[in-house]
């Protein structure tokens, strides 16, 4: 009797974000074996026991601090490693110590013979996805990044509570950087069919004002949370099992993940969160969403400064 191939994630750094995603991936039965890998061999392995003593718990799954060999037979690697940010620091800041970080971690799964669907959550995202789009030299639509799935559940859940709502129901996206250039598309965000701009106008009082505090809240929640607790981690967590659920069960969901613009929204040669099909394959398609002209400036100036911030570490590529 021929055994079914068994689903893999290799994740690659168990820190905050690495562990708090492990974790969830236990609690939503979606792979059948789960690699720890970590420079602090020691966090690796203490997750790797701590996680197998939840499986009662749970449901089946292999878990086992791992090494890069294990990457060759992986469905996924996910990458959460590299350093985060301190209080006051940029996500930008942090490329110069992690794109090192990057090539030999991306280096050293694909030397395994790697030939699955990369996943990149470490900041700056957009351009670390890019990095690794470069360093694997596997199809950009098999390089998926976090991008702004964790902002746009963000601004959701803002939208919610503002209007009552359940955040399922709400349709709105953040795109662009995942940092401090990032937009709302206003234009497009509807709840229950309904227009939110006109929501907000039926309202009355000053309806912009609301939607300043709102769109500042979501743009600036990371650094409300590491000011009060150090770091942020079970929000990505979740976004992070959403996109593997979205990729595993091949759902051909639409999430704000971080791809390459090969010319959508006329940009090119940068990875920028936009709205994307994802499926089994990666990346199906970019939706392009016709902004409005204040949003398409923004969006533009978001690309900029990724672009910049490419040009600092082009020696990489
Ligand atoms: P952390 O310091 O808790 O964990 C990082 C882990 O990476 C550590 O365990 C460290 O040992 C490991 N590591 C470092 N170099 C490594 C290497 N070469 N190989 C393997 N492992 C290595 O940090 P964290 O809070 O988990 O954050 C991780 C990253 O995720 C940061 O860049 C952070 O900014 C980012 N982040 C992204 C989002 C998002 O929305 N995309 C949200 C929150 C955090």
């Amino acid at each position: 009797m021929a055994t079914e191939k068994k689903t893999r994630i290799v994740l690659i750094g168990t820190g905050a974000v690495g562990s708090s995603y492990a974790f969830a991936l236990l609690n939503n039965n979606l792979a059948d074996e789960l690699v720890l890998i970590d420079v602090n061999e020691k966090k690796a392995e203490g997750d790797a026991i701590d996680l197998n003593h939840g499986l009662p718990f749970s449901a089946p799954m292999k878990i086992w601090k791992g090494d890069y060999a294990d990457c060759r037979d992986a469905d996924l690697v996910v990458i959460t490693a590299g350093s985060n940010q301190a209080p006051g620091e940029t996500r930008l800041d942090l490329l110069q110590k992690n794109i090192g970080i990057f090539k030999t971690i991306v280096s050293n799964v694909m030397e395994n013979g790697f030939n699955g669907i990369f996943v990149i959550a470490t900041n700056p995202v957009d351009v670390l996805t890019y990095a690794t789009w470069k360093f694997s030299g596997l199809p950009h639509d098999r390089v998926i990044g976090s991008g702004t799935i964790l902002d746009t559940a963000r601004f959701r859940f803002l939208l919610g509570q503002h209007f009552n709502v359940d955040p399922r129901n709400v349709h709105a996206y953040i795109i662009g950087e995942h940092g401090d250039t990032e937009l709302a598309v206003w234009s497009k965000a509807d709840i229950g069919g309904r227009p939110v701009l006109d929501l907000f106008k039926k309202e009355g009082g000053d309806h912009a004002a609301k939607m300043d505090q709102i769109f500042t809240d979501v743009r600036d929640a990371a650094y409300q949370i590491i000011n009060l607790k150090g770091a942020t981690y079970y929000g990505i967590a979740m976004g992070l099992v959403r996109l593997t659920r979205a990729i595993l069960r091949n759902e051909n969901s639409i999430l704000t993940v971080s791809t390459l613009a090969n010319g959508s929204y006329g940009l090119d040669d940068v990875c920028i969160g936009l709205p994307a099909v994802v499926n089994r394959q990666g990346i199906r398609e970019i939706i392009e969403l016709d902004l409005d002209e204040k949003e398409k400036a923004l969006l533009a100036k978001s690309a900029d400064v990724l672009k910049n911030s490419l040009k600092n570490v082009a020696n990489y590529f």
